[in-house]
């Protein structure tokens, strides 16, 4: 309901596709007063989906009273639940939309299911004070070059395998690296692809405006268990290669759009590097370049949560009935009517 004191509305969104489950509060106007993250970190590997959805199952009720207390909000404050719907792994959207049910249910609000890839760019644009944006979203689980048209936005090139920071991350494993501190595997091998000196020849698979890093990873991997090279020079090689890739695909984005922004967002969005090939390319094309802060581009509650607003304020809402998640859900398969 409005709030009294301050005429203000709020929505609550739970996000909970991957290894991260966040809570996050926005007011109907785009202030963002809670913005809560807790990631599950495995003890060994990558991302087990049913112990990462353990672990959101385990956290979710902290996180939840951490987001009230950060926000001065009360429950009965929030006119909007929302929820990451879709896409991402089962176990843990199940877990997030469980929460979200619970919680719309007992305060008897409506619910809103908000697309994760949908979201990234919205908070983007909302951060960055973005309007029409060529977006660049590179994560954990995604690789999508988008951008808005009649409509929706459209997919221009995405990968067809393994997502960029699952390409890092795995590399990472391989090499043995650990998880420590929270700093991420992508970082890791950002740090030590500093120190790389000489370009190895790896596999640059861009097909059509898609791309592909399977092969990438293999070849990288290979050579690392033949030792012949530093392990700076491979983290190095594999960032050049994997960066240039998806470089290429968003300036092809940009020239074919005309576009007068380009966006970057997901957590591989943190990579100086990536950032500087991007920036180049947005410049070359006299389009403005933003990087979404890293709080807003790693998954975050709060871009659901504003999602959510815009969602609702264009009449969307998500009965009960129709709130199962959807692992495959396409950003391109969503009317987003809030955009014009
Ligand atoms: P997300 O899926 O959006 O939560 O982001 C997590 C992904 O971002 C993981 O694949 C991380 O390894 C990656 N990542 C985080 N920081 C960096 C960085 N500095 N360089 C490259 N990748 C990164
Ligand atoms: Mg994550």
């Amino acid at each position: 309901m409005k709030n009294k004191k301050t005429g203000e509305y709020y929505c609550l969104g739970i996000e909970s596709t991957a290894d991260d489950f966040s809570i996050g509060i926005s007011t109907f106007k785009g202030e963002i007063l809670a913005n809560i993250i807790s990631a599950y970190i495995p003890e060994k590997g990558g991302i087990h989906p049913r112990e990462a959805a353990r672990h959101h199952a385990e956290v979710a009720s902290q996180v939840l009273e951490e987001a009230f207390r950060k926000s001065g909000l009360k429950p009965r404050d929030l006119l909007v639940i929302a929820f990451s719907q879709g896409p991402g792994l089962g176990p843990c959207l199940r877990t997030g939309a469980t929460v979200a049910r619970a919680l719309a249910s007992y305060l008897n609000l409506p619910l809103v299911g908000v697309n994760h890839c949908i979201a990234h760019i919205e908070i983007g644009k909302l951060t960055k004070r973005v309007k029409d944006p060529v977006t660049l979203y590179v994560s954990g689980g995604n690789t999508i070059v988008s951008a808005f048209d009649l409509g929706r936005y459209r997919v221009f090139g995405e990968t067809l395998d393994i997502a960029l920071g699952n390409c890092l991350d795995s590399f990472a494993i391989e090499a043995g690296l650990r998880q420590s501190h929270g700093m991420p595997f992508g970082a890791m091998v950002e740090k030590l692809a500093r120190k790389g000196k000489k370009l190895i020849p790896l596999p640059y698979t861009v097909k059509g405006m898609d791309t592909s890093f399977s092969g990438l990873l293999t070849a990288a991997v290979n050579l690392l268990k033949k030792g012949e090279h530093k392990l700076e020079d491979l983290c190095y090689s594999l960032q050049e290669t994997a960066f240039s890739m998806v470089t290429e695909v968003t300036e092809r984005a940009l020239a074919h759009t005309e576009k007068k922004e380009v966006l970057l967002t997901g957590g591989v969005a943190a990579n100086k590097r990536l950032q500087s090939m991007v920036e180049a390319i947005a410049e070359e094309h006299n389009a403005k370049f933003c990087v979404v802060p890293s709080e807003f581009a790693v998954d975050n509650g709060a871009m659901i949560a504003w999602t959510g607003v815009l969602a609702y304020k264009s009449g969307l809402v998500t009965p009960i009935e129709k709130s199962f998640v959807k692992l495959k859900w396409r950003l391109d398969e969503v009317e987003v009517p809030w955009v014009k």
